[in-house]
């Protein structure tokens, strides 16, 4: 099973990629274009509310025991009402998802991206924030009200600091929607500069890195 054993298995034994057991091209050895393709389509069902791709969850569960080979690998913000499969209207081993509150780039979640990458195989990655984030409101109103939150948070709003920074130099009409495409543009480049897996799939054009806003409001992912 593709699961926690095979992370432990891949990083005892060399960081290798899994190929499909006939020795066939894996499902998910398309190009990043068309993996952004089928995201595309995917949110287009979402928003026209005919899902098609999640329509039978049991279609290959047997076949998902053995592996699994998702198309994209998706940074995503925690947010109850962005359901990252849901919204790009893909099932059960269709994408590889790290969420976390503010879609930062934090140690574990590079190392996971790391392992979709280099394990297995993902074409794409997508850093996606969303409308009216809480974390990235946070992070203006921290630095606005020079506030210092409880427990681990003030982690989180000093890794979407720059974002914060980077949108008050442009003097935008609004500026969380502004911060929040900061922090994805932020989150698109931590990934590269802090992963050389991660950047050395980029430069060798075998990844491609994307952002995107999930629009609470519309359901329209917007590229950013
Ligand atoms: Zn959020």
């Amino acid at each position: 099973m593709a699961g926690a054993g095979t992370l432990l298995a891949a990083s005892a034994f060399s960081f290798r990629p899994i190929h499909a057991a006939d020795n066939k091209a894996a499902p998910n050895a398309i190009s990043p274009s068309d993996a952004f393709e089928q995201l595309t389509k995917g949110n287009a069902q979402y928003l026209a509310n005919e899902p098609v791709d999640q329509a039978d969850y049991a279609v290959d569960r047997a076949a998902r025991t053995q592996a699994q080979h998702p198309i994209a690998a998706i940074l995503s913000c925690s947010d109850s009402r962005v359901p990252t499969e849901i919204i790009f209207d893909q099932g059960p081993g269709d994408i590889f998802v790290v969420r976390v509150a503010g879609n930062v780039v934090s140690t574990y979640g590079l190392a996971s991206m790391e392992f979709s990458v280099a394990v297995l195989g993902v074409p794409l990655i997508l850093v996606l924030g969303h409308t009216n984030c809480g974390a990235v409101a946070s992070a203006l109103q921290s630095a606005r009200e020079r506030s210092k939150l409880p427990g681990h948070l003030p982690e989180l709003v000093e890794a979407i600091q720059p974002a914060v920074d980077a949108a008050h130099g442009k003097h935008p009409s609004d500026l969380l929607a502004a911060t929040i495409n900061e922090n994805v543009r932020l989150g698109m480049r931590n990934l590269t500069s802090q992963s050389k897996i991660i950047g050395d799939a980029v430069k060798s054009g075998k990844v491609e890195i994307k952002g995107g806003v999930y629009d609470l409001a519309t359901g329209k992912v917007a590229m950013v």
